[in-house]
């Protein structure tokens, strides 16, 4: 069935009894030709460009939950292009094009608002910095301006600006970048995915890996033993956990994110805002609730919610940009399980077993990465030769110590990601 205006007004005018579930609910086969394990934003746009770009249909997504329900449907939804090291530059201005065109690719309404990043900074060497990374994107061809104060004060006059401990400055204004809508986002994969014959399987939580002789054979899972050539490891938080059944000790830690959401307010905030001396980033989503994150809990967990002390940290760094927000009331606030890379760069690579292929240090970030990192990991699987724009995500660079691409990690400006 095609979305379109045409047909919400003749559904609208014959009682809307004419919608059709937006993917089938199939019961596992005993084989494929490649699975995929994780039913995340990652996991999805992989199955749905494994079909649309490279013709693979047998393919399935094997997911523990239900699509959708893990960090792809918890995060603040923030997509951006603003990398400054090659290797990761070329991969989100990739992903950024991907997302410009998306809606119309998936024929589904995700709610892509191009509503423009400003990261504010707070002093004279902060300015620089951001200079050098606003450089960088403009020679990758992404879009980047540097604001002075009152460039900044004229966007967003709400912020203080006369506090004394951290004054602000100005800030780099990203204008491509901006928010879309998380759950939408699975879904429209999944049903690109379903519509071109890929099985998601909802509610199948894959317990092992069978590998004879080097060669993956198969998974086991909570509803039977599937078999297939090829098999993807796309779990995010849970990447360690699941890469252990194939013997596989991964240079990943799982830790906390918390995101928080006020009551329904006015449209007050019309862009992304991120704090440049606290962990603290905010956005209004278009239901009106002020939505706002910080830093990691910095303890390993897999427990998807957070503690007390990151919640008073969050607290403060909002008071002390935007007062006014003192007033709203937070309504919700969560975790979810990120996989931490030790360089803050993601890994999309074969493994040393043959037909197992893995796609997992997101960190915090991967949520702009899902289309890119989706057509990035079918090219892989589907053709055993990296795509051009994710060849720096090797899993031995974290062996050999070449390649590394320490964009973040735990690096001074850890709020730029
Ligand atoms: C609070 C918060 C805020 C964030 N903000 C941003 C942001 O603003 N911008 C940004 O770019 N990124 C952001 N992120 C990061 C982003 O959400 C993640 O990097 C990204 O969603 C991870 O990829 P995914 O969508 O595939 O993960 P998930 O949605 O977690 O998918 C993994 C799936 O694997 C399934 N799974 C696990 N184990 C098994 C198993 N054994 N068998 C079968 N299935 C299994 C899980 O159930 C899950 O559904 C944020 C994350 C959080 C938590």
């Amino acid at each position: 069935m095609r979305y379109s205006g045409l047909n919400v007004l003749w559904q609208g005018l014959t009682g809307n009894k004419g919608w059709r579930p937006a993917w089938r609910n199939p019961d596992p086969k005993p084989e494929y030709d490649i699975v995929i394990i994780g039913g995340g934003g990652h996991g999805l746009s992989t199955a749905h460009y494994l079909a649309a770009e490279h013709g693979l249909t047998n393919v399935a997504v094997l997911e523990k939950g239900y699509l959708g329900g893990g960090n792809v449907g918890r995060n603040t939804t923030i997509i951006r292009a603003n990398y400054s090291l090659p290797g990761n530059s070329e991969f989100y201005s990739h992903s950024l094009e991907l997302w410009e065109g998306l809606e119309q690719a998936l024929n589904y309404n995700v709610m892509h608002s191009q509503r423009g990043i400003i990261n504010l900074f707070h002093s004279d060497g902060q300015r620089d910095a951001f200079a050098r990374r606003g450089n960088a994107m403009i020679n990758q061809g992404d879009d980047a301006i540097l604001l002075d104060r009152e460039g900044v004060r004229k966007m967003l006059p709400y912020l203080d600006y006369e506090q004394a401990r951290f004054p602000i400055y100005g800030g780099l204004y990203h204008p491509r970048g901006g928010t879309a809508r998380h759950d939408a986002v699975a879904w429209g994969y999944a049903r690109g995915a379903d519509s071109r014959g890929v099985d998601l399987i909802q509610n199948c939580e894959v317990t092992g890996i069978d590998i004879e002789n080097g060669v993956v054979k198969g998974v086991q899972t909570s509803r039977g033993a599937i078999r297939a050539k090829k098999i993807g490891i796309v779990v995010a938080g849970r990447s360690s956990q699941v890469a252990a059944m194939a013997g596989m000790r991964l240079p990943i830690e799982s830790h906390v994110l918390q995101a928080f959401v006020t009551e329904g307010l006015k449209p007050t905030i019309d862009h992304v805002i991120s704090f440049g001396m606290g962990h603290f980033y905010i956005s209004q989503s278009d239901k009106g609730g002020l939505v706002f994150g910080g830093d990691l809990d910095f303890y390993p967990s897999y427990a998807a919610r957070g503690n007390l002390p990151m919640a008073e940290h969050v607290a403060e760094a909002g008071m002390t940009l935007m007062p006014m927000i003192g007033k709203a009331k937070t309504l919700r606030s969560w975790g979810g399980i990120m996989d931490m890379s030790p360089d803050g760069s993601p890994i999309i690579d074969r493994t040393h077993i043959e037909g197992l292929y893995l796609n997992c240090g997101w960190c915090y970030g991967g949520f702009k990465a899902v289309p890119a990192s989706g057509n990035c990991f079918a090219h892989l699987m589907a053709t055993d030769r990296p795509h051009e724009a994710a060849t720096g995500f090797r899993l031995d660079r974290f062996n050999t110590g070449h390649g590394l691409m320490d964009e973040e990690a735990t690096g001074a400006q850890h709020n730029l990601h």
